[in-house]
């Protein structure tokens, strides 16, 4: 059987035709710049060279046609014709509060995506594009939503809820919903088999650290509780996006520098994070970390200050499962940044947490860091989006 996955952002369109024999990767590419002048689609077909097919993709409709082209075409195909493929799993932003299991598209799950637009207004728009373009160009072929917002789901009201008047979320659906679902919910299932723990009752909490960050606590696979809210603004220092903040601030700003809310909203979401911290240098981590290895204190204290709000989450959600039994980092910094980790861990000794240094001089490789003694088992655990959207994909199907 094979499945494929498509991502779709306002002008990109990420995919990956997977085979679930093997769950390998057949092909996968990025279609980038729709809508935009210059656009071009990488396509990466296995055991086969990578092109670029520059070609003009107004909409995402063209994109997917482009995409279907390339992946039937007799140089760098891996299909015959698109009969191969049994579904197709999209990755969806936002479900609001109707929808949290994956589902299969009807006209109903169209609709609640619609409804969505404003709590997602920059992907359930991409994200319904891209649906449609599929059912257009494979009709009859089953859409599958795969919701990033799935995960949080399962939180107990005393975690969903923001303490603000209750009549906001009757009008309106405001509460925390999480967001990097898919992801907390691969890593936390692969960590779980990867520790040898309790699928029923394993405390598990991960760290997705990449551009954007967010951290998860779940019981047996069950998210608990997660850092993001009604956005994906709230919780951790990222790349540029501000995290927790006190409201007040934005009231200040505003006030001071004569900016509405929306203006200081995208300052908070776009040049905020480690970006505004170190005035600008980058919203790159690794940009950050040459900063402070050439001395400069803003970026010192914009990776203390990440490092420690990571830790503080750990600590918190440790105490919401009274109790850890593994820690899981990844995403890009995650995954690639052993001191980022060691760090986070050294607030951890009280917990009885301890690192391998040895283990954990490593990238991007599912790895137990922990040394065997430690309390709390610490894994790095790369994380597979496409692949968790293929997997429910099929199991909807
Ligand atoms: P997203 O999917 O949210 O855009 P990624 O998960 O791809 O983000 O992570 C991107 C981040 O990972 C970048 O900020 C990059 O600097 C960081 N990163 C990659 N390699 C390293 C490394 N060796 N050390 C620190 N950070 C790294």
């Amino acid at each position: 059987m094979k499945i494929l996955v498509i991502n779709c952002g306002s002008s990109s369109l990420k995919y990956q035709l997977i085979d679930m024999a093997d769950e390998s990767v057949i092909a996968k590419g990025l279609c980038e710049r729709i809508g935009i002048e210059g656009s071009k689609l990488t396509h990466e077909p296995a055991g086969k060279d990578k092109v670029v097919i520059e070609k003009a993709m107004p909409t995402h409709q063209t994109a997917i046609e482009l995409v279907m082209e390339a992946l039937q075409s007799p140089e760098h195909g891996v299909i015959k014709s698109t009969d191969e493929i049994s579904a197709i799993g999209h990755r969806v932003l936002h479900g609001g509060k109707v929808y949290s299991d994956s589902i299969v598209v009807n006209e109903d799950v169209k609709r609640v995506i619609r409804e969505c637009f404003d709590l997602g207004p920059l992907h359930n728009p991409a994200n319904l594009m891209g649906i449609e373009a599929c059912e257009a160009a494979m009709p009859g072929k089953p859409n599958v939503a795969v919701w990033d917002t799935g995960f949080g789901m399962s939180m107990p009201e005393k975690a969903y809820m923001y303490a603000i008047p209750h009549e906001y979320y009757e009008k309106y659906s405001i509460r925390r919903y999480g967001f990097h679902g898919t992801s907390h919910m691969y890593v936390s299932g692969e960590t779980i088999k990867f520790a040898g723990l309790d699928p029923e009752k394993a405390k598990v909490i991960v760290c997705h650290l990449g551009n954007g960050a967010s951290v998860s606590a779940s019981i047996g696979g069950k998210c608990v509780d997660t850092s993001m809210g009604l956005t994906p603004l709230e919780g951790l220092i990222m790349g540029t996006r501000s995290g927790d903040v006190d409201p007040a601030v934005v009231q200040f700003i505003c006030n001071k520098e004569g900016k509405d809310v929306n203006e200081v909203l995208n300052i908070l979401n776009k040049k905020s994070g480690v970006l505004g911290m170190t005035d600008g240098i980058s919203s790159d981590f690794r940009d950050i970390e040459n900063a402070k290895a050439d001395g400069n204190h803003l970026a010192e204290v914009a990776l203390d200050a990440f490092v420690y709000r990571v830790a503080k989450y750990i600590g918190a959600y440790t105490a919401a499962m009274n109790g850890v039994d593994a820690i899981a980092f990844t995403a890009g910094v995650g995954e690639n940044d052993k001191v980022g980790r060691k760090n986070i861990c050294s607030y951890l000794e009280y917990l009885g947490v301890k690192i391998d240094d040895e283990a954990n001089n490593v990238r991007g490789k599912r790895t137990m860091i922990s040394a065997p003694d430690s309390k709390v088992k610490v894994v790095l655990m790369p994380t597979n989006e496409e692949l968790a959207i293929a997997r429910e994909t099929k199991r909807l199907i």
